[in-house]
């Protein structure tokens, strides 16, 4: 089972997700907070921190 995070719509660019990665895994573009995947260790930190619950977690049973 593997656990990504991603950012939908309603980021607000606070950029406190992008301050609490600790593997350097979020940038933003015009829509806001994006994660790389690469980088992304799945910590879940950004996910419990967004204030604004703009990040989803999807859970890969495969
Ligand atoms: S913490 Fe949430 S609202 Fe703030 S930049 Fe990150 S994803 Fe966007
Ligand atoms: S789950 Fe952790 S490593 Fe992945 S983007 Fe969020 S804070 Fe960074």
């Amino acid at each position: 089972m593997s656990v990504r995070y991603t950012v939908t719509r309603g980021c607000t660019k606070c950029g406190w997700c992008v301050h609490e990665c600790q593997a350097d895994a979020i940038a933003f573009d015009r829509e806001g907070a994006h994660i790389d995947p690469e980088s992304c260790t799945g910590c879940g930190r950004c996910y419990d921190n967004c204030a604004s619950e703009a990040i989803e977690k999807l859970v890969d049973d495969g």
